[in-house]
């Protein structure tokens, strides 16, 4: 619920800043795809760094919001607006501005992370933005996202979701009992104890997500 109410203290805030911060002939497009992302917290974090750190406004809209890459619950996004295109990386909790797209100098630590080589291959494997598929949110029904902790078809889960399937009785590892059990504890609240976890759960191979995993709720909207 908490989680609910942060949402909509976003969604509010951002919609202010569309009111006083971009211009009038642009506003409508930046509350449209508000609008369309208002539910979605990677999103809707992305657009409230936007419109309140932009070094440069413009007073534009964003228009677009591209995926560029995603890896372990982070994202490589491109946000397009009129007359620019800019990089951000961003999670659930928060969004960072990396640069005008295809000007800023990545710290290349960022690009191996996602896959690429260096600059170059980055560039050259997405030129331009608008060949870049549009930004899905991961509650959408055909996301290949973990509609919780954002990794993709996979990829294991960030540690605590409770999408993840507990290994040692296939039940919901946030839920049941097994990892108390197999730590010997009555409670987990340290750190080295969550360690000793992941290091069992990765002996005992953790359960990388898959959509048949997706919370019922999500995957049939229409039942
Ligand atoms: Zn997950
Ligand atoms: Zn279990």
């Amino acid at each position: 619920m908490q989680v609910l109410k942060k949402i909509a203290e976003i969604v509010s805030e951002v919609e202010l800043f569309i009111q006083y911060g971009v211009q009038a002939s642009e506003q409508q497009i930046g509350l449209e795809l508000l609008q369309r992302y208002r539910n979605d917290a990677l999103a809707l974090q992305l657009m409230r760094a936007f419109y309140t750190s932009l070094p440069e406004t413009h007073e534009e809209a964003i228009g677009r919001i591209a995926m560029i890459r995603q890896k372990e619950g982070i994202f490589l996004l491109g946000v397009t607006t009129a007359r620019h295109n800019y990089l951000y990386l961003a999670t659930d909790q928060q969004a960072l501005l990396l640069g005008e797209y295809g000007q800023e100098v990545l710290d290349p630590e960022l690009l191996v992370f996602f896959g690429y080589t260096d600059s170059d291959d980055f560039l050259g494997k997405c030129p331009v933005l608008a060949s870049c598929e549009e930004y899905e949110p991961a509650s959408a029904p055909g996301s290949r996202l973990c509609p919780v902790c954002l990794v993709a078809t996979g990829e294991y889960h960030l540690l605590g979701c409770p999408v993840e399937v507990c290994p040692w009785c296939d039940g919901q590892l946030s839920r049941c009992g097994c990892r108390f059990e197999q730590l010997g504890v009555e409670e987990l609240t340290d750190e080295d104890k969550l360690e000793e976890l992941e290091r069992l759960l990765e002996e005992k191979g953790r359960v990388p997500y898959i959509r048949e995993h997706r919370p019922s709720y999500l995957s049939e909207p229409n039942e």
